[in-house]
């Protein structure tokens, strides 16, 4: 990683009861960000909004850190602060692979949104953000959504993830499942020899908004797919336009299923130990995020001859659509870049093998080889 000062800002301290709670959070920023290596962590608390957010910036190596805001009933600051540092060290490599002109940056907001989301809470956020002059541009993410989005942007310009009346892209799970497509097909190529899914059943787990868009390309492809999702309404919706497609009545028997292909697509940390030993499927490849239970899964994988296909590789249609949106929304050169994960996710895999390590590593590491060699760029000087 190019090496940038870290710097933990407080903004306006909080009421004085929050002192020593803010002492001792600010300790444990100060301790991660030495171990992490994060450019600006920056608390920002509004007293009369209740307002409590953490911006956090991991790399604007490539650009201004481009990552959503979080709004999650944390239990504690500490638990808030380990949360944003690592999503925004998430969304550094996720954009940087994803080939975005953007660093990586993220924000939590701390309370339950259906108690404290106001009009003046989310403007005092915007005016943080702003304060931040473009370093962190902000987005939705658990908790926020495209309407709140319009809110920030009252008091602040550094907003994508907009409604569509107001320049915005609207839903973006149809590009993140293009995505998750296009690093199924990689996979598929890199696995069997050829990129078709025709024949191929994949086990599709979570059938929302990113499950469902995903089945509709794998049936126009050939694929036989299986489902399961907590929700009978859910496998009802992808029925009734599907009838063809099988429905496993328990996540074991989805994961146990004579299947190529597992697609979680729901809950994070998919991928256990007991489902990499129950797993019959040959490659992994869903949209879901951290789909890794703990980093020994890694291995494991390798051992069952398991090909696993990064999570934040292949689900950053979503990002790539937002960070479009700051240029002016245009669906087929959105569209177009999500289909480059095909590229990527063959290049990985393939690196992958060359360097001996898991498909993650080889990840985090391209998307490391990015980050310092258009970094470094920087320091070209351009004249005064
Ligand atoms: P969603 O809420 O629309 O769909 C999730 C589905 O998973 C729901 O139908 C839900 O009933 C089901 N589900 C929940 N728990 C389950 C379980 N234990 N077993 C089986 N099914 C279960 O969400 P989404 O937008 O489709 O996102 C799915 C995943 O993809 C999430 O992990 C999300 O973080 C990730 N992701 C989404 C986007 C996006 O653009 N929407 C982008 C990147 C990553």
């Amino acid at each position: 990683m190019p090496g940038a000062a870290a710097v933990a800002t407080v903004i306006e301290p909080a009421d004085r009861a929050d002192a020593a709670e803010d002492g001792n959070a600010a300790r444990i920023a100060g301790s991660e960000l030495n171990q992490a290596g994060h450019e600006q962590v920056v608390f920002c608390h509004d007293a009369p909004t209740g307002l409590r957010a953490i911006i956090a910036i991991y790399s604007t190596a490539l650009g201004p850190a481009l990552g959503g805001t979080r709004f999650y009933p944390y239990p504690s600051t500490e638990a808030a602060i380990l949360d944003v540092l690592n999503l925004s060290k998430a969304m550094a490599y996720k954009n940087a692979l994803a080939g975005l002109d953007h660093g990586g940056g993220k924000a939590v907001i701390i309370g339950d949104p259906d108690v404290m989301k106001t009009e003046g809470l989310l403007r005092a956020y915007g005016r943080f953000v702003e304060s931040l002059n473009g370093r962190y541009i902000t987005a939705c993410d658990i908790g926020t959504y495209s309407q709140d989005m319009d809110v920030v942007a009252r008091e602040c310009r550094h907003v994508t993830g907009r409604t569509e009346p107001h320049g915005g892209a609207g839903d973006s799970s149809v590009l993140t499942a293009l995505g998750v497509f296009q690093g199924m097909r990689a996979a598929a190529e890199h696995t069997w020899g050829s990129p078709s899914l025709r024949g191929r059943t994949v086990a599709v787990e979570g059938v929302g908004k990113v499950g469902s868009h995903l089945i509709e390309h794998l049936i126009s492809d050939g694929a036989p797919v299986t489902v399961y999702d907590i929700r009978d309404a859910a496998v009802a919706r992808v029925r009734a336009s599907h009838p063809e497609v099988r429905v496993a009545t328990s996540r074991t028997e989805l994961v146990s299923a004579d299947a190529d292909v597992y697609a979680p697509c729901a809950l994070g940390g998919a991928v256990d130990d007991g489902t990499v030993a129950a797993l019959r499927a040959k490659v992994i490849c869903g949209g879901a995020n951290n789909q890794l239970a703990h980093p020994g899964i890694d291995k494991q994988l390798e051992d069952h001859g398991i090909v696993y296909a990064p999570d934040y590789v292949v689900n950053a249609g979503g990002v790539i659509q937002v960070a479009d949106e700051l240029e002016g929304f245009n669906f087929e050169r959105a569209r177009a870049k999500a289909d480059q994960i095909f590229a990527t996710t063959k290049r990985i895999l393939a690196l992958s093998g060359q360097e001996g390590v898991p498909p993650a590593v080889a990840a985090d590491r391209l998307a490391e080889r990015r980050m310092s060699e258009v970094g470094r760029l920087r320091g070209i000087w351009l004249g005064a």
